[in-house]
């Protein structure tokens, strides 16, 4: 689908929450997720963001109805769904809610309009006729017939997700939806996936390891480590105000340095910076991402200097490593400057860090 079309019109037949509850949920005596509330409004994407194993899935399985629900309430719109209290466990079918898990196998014998229409009645023209209309708006009418292992990976991914939608789920479940698709081909269908659910009003609950997908795809982040959200909101939050160390790393790595509050200030190898409001003494950690780092060729007095040890250009922009002394010796610290900037290996370079940039955190947190 070119970036022009025009999406779809709305695919729920009425908006619902998907709203969870002090969620807990064991398998044996092994806790995986505790004491999760979630909250997707109508028409908001909401991301679980946590690396391999914190109980994404199991989250969205209990929201399905895929697992018993154990401890905590669920609902959609005004109806209870699962109340671990009471054990009342409303059956998936029954749910209403739309699942794309992240190996969304096409049903093979049936062509792309059977499998969307998969879960509809013969009798529901109307969202038979959403179906063949979606299929052209999205630029895959030419495709109605044809078997799905003639359409591109991200073709067959745009066919999953209609089938999702067909039946016009109150609620949308996403598990890692993009994760099969080559690199290439990924931000042009997080695109297209993007404008479907803006304009269906579906409340959408999506899971991803990636933080990128997250930012790009959620009005909202959860992030979750072992079973617990950690910290939640925009994706501009997550970035730029992580509230531990093990947030702002989901990003990739960042340079850390450790470092005592004496008067008010944390005096680094790359700089001094306000210790806000952590107290004197205080054993901090400085966090600053490759990015914050700022080099320059011409140094003058005054200027930190460090050695560049290796300058790769990855294109579009520079990854350095560089160390505090001659020889490369004590900690190396990380760079990425924009476009191409290649100093030679083993000569000075200044550097200097935005103080707005720096991200300071007690080293208990670690
Ligand atoms: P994520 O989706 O974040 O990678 P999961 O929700 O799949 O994490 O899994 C969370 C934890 O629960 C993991 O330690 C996983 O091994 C465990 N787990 C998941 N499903 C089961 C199951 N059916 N039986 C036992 N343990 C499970
Ligand atoms: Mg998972």
């Amino acid at each position: 689908m070119s970036p022009t079309t025009t999406p779809p019109a709305a695919a729920a037949s009425k908006a619902d929450g998907l709203h969870m509850l002090n969620v807990s949920h064991a398998f044996g005596d092994d806790t995986v997720v505790s004491g999760v509330s979630v909250f997707v409004e109508p028409g908001e994407l909401v991301c679980l963001l946590g690396p391999s194993g914190c109980g994404k899935t199991t989250l969205l399985r209990l929201a399905a109805g895929l697992e018993d629900l154990q401890v905590g309430r669920i609902t959609i719109g005004e109806d209870t769904v699962a109340d671990g209290q009471g054990g009342k466990q409303m059956p998936p079918e029954k749910r209403n809610v739309g699942l794309m898990f992240q190996d969304f196998a096409l049903f093979p014998h049936l062509t792309v309009y059977e499998n969307i229409v998969f879960g509809l009645s013969e009798k529901d023209k109307a969202r038979r006729a959403w179906a063949r209309e979606t299929l052209s708006t999205m630029g895959l009418g030419g495709y109605a017939d044809a078997f799905p292992h003639t359409l591109s990976g991200g073709q067959q991914q745009r066919v999953a997700l209609l089938r999702a939608l067909a039946p016009a789920p109150r609620v949308l479940l996403l598990d890692e939806p993009f994760s099969g698709l080559d690199v290439n081909r990924r931000a042009q269908i997080r695109q297209d996936t993007f404008q479907i659910l803006s304009r269906s009003g579906i409340a959408t609950l999506m899971v991803t390891h990636d933080p990128e997908e997250a930012m790009f795809m959620a009005d909202r982040i959860l992030v979750m480590q072992n079973g617990r959200i950690i910290q939640s909101g925009t994706p501009v939050d997550i970035y730029f105000r992580p509230q531990s160390a093990f947030v702002a790393e989901l990003f990739g790595p960042v340079n850390r340095l450790d470092c005592r509050v004496e008067n008010g200030a944390l005096d680094s190898a790359l700089g001094r910076f306000p210790a806000n409001d952590l107290a004197e003494g205080t054993e901090a950690q400085v966090l600053i991402r490759p990015e914050a780092l700022s080099l320059s060729q011409s140094t003058t007095e005054g200027d930190i200097l460090l050695t560049v040890l290796t300058a790769r250009s990855l294109g579009r922009s520079t990854h350095l490593t560089l160390g505090l002394k001659d020889d490369g010796a004590g900690p190396l610290f990380n760079a990425r400057m924009p476009g191409v900037f290649l100093p030679e290996i083993g000569s000075q370079v200044s550097a200097r860090v935005a103080p707005e940039s720096v991200l300071i955190f007690p080293k208990s947190d670690a």
